[in-house]
């Protein structure tokens, strides 16, 4: 059954099948056992020491999986065709630790865009990181950047965390979301939060903060249905001081960057999530092959063959969805918004499909804990809400049109 992007494209590199090696041994051979081990574990002893969490992040970092598509011989096509290829194998593998592993770079991401030596030796490949954004009270509206979806009645504009320049350091308090994923396990984060203007305005600015060094606490790691290998939890930041540099945009460009980071960050949720239905594919189809019931296989129903078809379909457009979007907005200065949230909405609702049939088709068989596919299901659930709950990104795309 020909399925997988690299047996079906004609164009493949070199470069490209090498990639998406390394990336599915380690999806199959690391990632899925271990996300699998993980998913039986309370939310404490995931990230216990001695977890394999640390191997599996041990490991990625020694293939230079995060570093793939950074080689300085291919054009920014290229490299986003790899970013995809190495995504899919990911989410595929396991998607909750596909984001632990890949949200983990974001503070040394935004260190480097700042080109500040001090912060990006501060903050060097390999840290542990996590995007802080959502907070208590500010959920949807954090990746409604412009107000477009606001309601009108909506007033409140008070923050749960905001920095304030006292000299020359910033002075944060207050608190993230319980959703921040990596919160209770990164070192550093790419805190993006209020900013004290004075004379009671604020705007938006993004920082890089260690985690590590005092004046931050952290909630207990959040107990979850799905993407249980993928930690989450609150921040807080009790007049955490850092040095004035580490706001590494102001509120003049906050709006530009976060489109361009939720732009990202889409777009990388929507190839984690084919991976994630491709899984579910596969083990379904694999299943209907085996399962005799009534003395032939469950595939040999006509009904059971349209449904694997139909999956099928979603896979291989949800794909094809992500593939065109990486590639237009890696030529482009400034990425599209409406298009990486497409890719995004697309490929987890595809997810959240093909695992609800996939587990149809198991039927009995599906509901036990020692079964996959109905892991799959519960970690495919929460990404209609990660990374913006898809009927606001929805709204939010369309107020670009
Ligand atoms: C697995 C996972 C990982 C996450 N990782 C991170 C992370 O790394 N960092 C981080 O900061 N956050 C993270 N989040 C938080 C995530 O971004 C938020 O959960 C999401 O943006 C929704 O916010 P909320 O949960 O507060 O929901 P709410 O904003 O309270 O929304 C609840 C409901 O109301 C609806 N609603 C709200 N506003 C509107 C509107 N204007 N128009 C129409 N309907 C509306 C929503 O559609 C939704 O159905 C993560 C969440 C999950 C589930």
């Amino acid at each position: 059954m020909a399925m997988l992007a690299v047996d079906l494209d004609p164009d493949f590199s070199e470069a490209e099948r090498a990639a998406w090696e390394t990336a599915h041994r380690f999806a199959r051979d690391v990632l899925r056992p271990a996300g699998q081990a993980l998913d039986k574990l309370p939310a404490a002893e995931v990230f216990a020491p001695g977890s394999i969490l640390w191997d599996v992040f041990d490991q990625y970092r020694e293939l230079g999986l995060e570093m793939f598509d950074t080689q300085s011989d291919l054009t920014p096509a290229e490299q986003a065709r790899i970013r995809y290829i190495v995504g899919e194998e990911m989410g595929w593998g396991d998607s909750g630790l596909a984001i632990s592993l890949g949200v983990a770079n974001f503070p040394t991401m935004m260190a480097q865009t700042s080109g500040n030596p001090a912060l990006i030796e501060r903050f060097p490949q390999g840290t542990l990181g996590c995007w802080a954004i959502t907070e208590p009270d500010h959920g949807s509206d954090q990746i409604n950047f412009d107000g477009a979806v606001n309601h009108p009645g909506g007033q409140d504009k008070r923050p749960n965390c905001i920095a304030r320049l006292d000299g020359n350091q910033f002075v944060i308090s207050g608190q993230k979301s319980a959703w921040v994923s990596n919160g209770t396990i990164a070192e550093a984060a790419a805190l993006f939060c209020a900013v004290d203007l004075g004379g009671g305005r604020t705007g938006g600015g993004v920082f890089v903060v260690p985690l590590n060094e005092g004046g931050v606490s952290r909630g207990k790691p959040t107990d979850k249905i799905g993407q249980r290998a993928l930690n989450q939890g609150e921040i807080f930041f009790n007049d955490l001081k850092v040095p004035a540099d580490s706001m590494v945009i102001g509120p003049d460009l906050y709006r530009a960057t976060a489109d361009r980071i939720l732009c990202m960050a889409n777009g990388s949720m929507g190839t984690t999530f084919v991976g994630c239905a491709r899984a579910a594919f596969e083990l379904a189809t694999d299943y209907a092959k085996e399962r005799v019931q009534g003395g032939v296989t469950i595939f040999t129903h006509q009904s059971v063959k349209a449904r694997l078809f139909k999956m099928y379909r979603q896979v291989e457009a949800a794909r094809a969805l992500n593939h065109r979007v990486l590639r237009i907005n890696a030529a482009r200065e400034v990425p599209l918004l409406e298009q990486a949230i497409a890719s995004k909405v697309t490929s987890t609702q595809a997810a959240f499909d093909v695992a609800s049939e996939a587990f149809q088709i198991f039927g009995g068989a599906g509901i036990s804990r020692d079964c996959p596919i109905e892991k799959i299901f519960r970690d495919a659930r929460l990404s209609m809400i990660e990374d913006g709950c898809n009927e606001v990104l929805g709204l939010v795309a369309a107020s670009r049109f």
